[in-house]
């Protein structure tokens, strides 16, 4: 396993403020983790106890790093169910390699089972992708970007194309502004395709459109789903430390001066707040470690794994909103550290899957589609 040391996690987290005002990529934390080795592929049980340390002391660059393990990890789910057709990212990510997700796309709520984007054959096995792909964390620093779109070349079976881009390729680049309210140090800009082109050692899956059971989709959502959560599990962990400090230091003109750690509403919300955030490690480690361990929950899969990261982020929106309630208007302050994990965690409704779709995908396990008379 590869553990962050206290004192680099030290470092990081004294960095998060200044990237977070100055809206700036988590440079020197990257730089720092590439030469820890942090990333190089882990199993999942431990990229997720891994991240949520890190998101602990800044989300931002978490976030960012999330995206490159949930690549790694892709090809880990393929190798460790011994398909080696990936392993060319294991290798390149153990060599320092930062891998970015280049997957969504403006007004696409087929999220990963269809495209807006273009992928054209050439004669060889390559693809070309034209299209345009939003939120492209670690844009100013990727070295590979997962990307796919769809091929409708041949008629009657239009496909989806996954494939990876190195950064010495053409046809790619960053575009507009970003400027949003929170996870700024991700730097997620707008990604223009125009032919990037990919050659066929690269081209990692042709998959039919719609949902998949490929192990590739699997490898996706499962990595990605509980990865996010990790990530805004960290931010909960750091929120409740925070009440707690608040709670020991305020002090009440109405109890003679004692803390707000004496208060019993006080005591009662982080004790609620705690409640809520313990139920988080033992649901993400367990469905990592079922993946590690290949255990086959067969169509549950995808009502388990949507359901923790909808937890993970409902739970830390709560625990963030108690631990500034708890610490009253000093967090208020724009450059307090609570009102920028208040701000970072607002992202995690935006991460597919979004509410909707993981109260569909868990209604639909439970009472099958709509109109089925069951
Ligand atoms: C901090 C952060 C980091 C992220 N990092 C990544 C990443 O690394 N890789 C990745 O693949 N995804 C990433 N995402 C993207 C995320 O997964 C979602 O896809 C994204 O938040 C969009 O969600 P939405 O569909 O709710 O947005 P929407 O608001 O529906 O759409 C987003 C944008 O598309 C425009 N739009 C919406 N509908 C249309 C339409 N029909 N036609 C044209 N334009 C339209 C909107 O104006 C808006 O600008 C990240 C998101 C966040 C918040």
């Amino acid at each position: 396993m590869t553990e962050l040391a206290g004192e680099l996690l030290e470092r990081i987290r004294s960095r998060a403020p200044g990237y977070d005002r100055e809206n700036r990529f988590f440079t020197e934390d990257l730089d720092d983790l590439r030469a820890a080795g942090y990333l190089a592929p882990q199993s999942l049980a431990d990229a997720v106890s891994n991240q949520r340390l890190l998101a602990r002391h800044a989300p931002a660059t978490a976030l960012g790093v999330n995206m490159h393990h949930v690549v790694v990890g892709v090809a880990r789910v393929l190798h460790d169910r011994g398909d080696s057709s990936l392993d060319w990212i294991l290798d390149d990510a153990a060599r320092g390699e930062l891998f970015a997700f280049g997957n969504s796309e403006a007004g696409n709520d087929e999220v990963m089972f269809d495209s807006r984007t273009t992928a054209s054959p050439g004669p060889d096995g390559s693809f070309t992708f034209t299209g345009t792909k939003i939120f492209t964390s670690l844009s100013p620093a990727w070295t590979r970007l997962g990307v796919f779109g769809r091929d409708d070349s041949n008629p009657g079976s239009p496909t989806l194309v996954h494939g990876y881009l190195t950064r010495e390729t053409r046809g790619h680049r960053a575009v507009g502004e970003w400027n949003p309210l929170g996870m700024r140090a991700t730097q997620s800009f707008t990604t223009e395709l125009s032919m990037a082109p990919v050659p066929r050692e690269r081209i990692a899956r042709i998959l039919p459109i719609g949902p998949s059971a490929d192990p590739y989709i699997f490898g996706i959502f499962s990595n990605f789903l509980l990865l996010i959560g990790a990530v805004y599990a960290g931010i909960a962990d750091r929120a409740l430390e925070l009440g707690v400090e608040a709670a020991r230091s305020r002090t009440s003109m109405k109890h003679d001066g004692r803390t707000y750690a004496d208060d019993p509403d006080i005591r009662w919300q982080l004790a609620d707040a705690a409640i809520a955030l313990d139920s988080l490690a033992p649901q993400l480690s367990a469905l990592a470690n079922d993946v590690d361990n290949r255990v086959d929950h067969g169509s549950e899969w995808f009502r388990l794994l949507v359901g923790a990261k909808t937890r993970a982020v409902d739970v830390t929106r709560g625990v963030v909103d108690t631990a500034i309630r708890v610490s009253g208007g000093r967090s208020y302050d724009a450059d307090s550290e609570l009102s920028r994990l208040y701000r970072d965690s607002l992202a995690g409704l935006f991460h597919p899957s979004d509410p909707e779709s993981a109260h569909s995908t868990v209604a639909t396990s439970l009472l099958g589609p709509i109109g089925n008379p069951g």
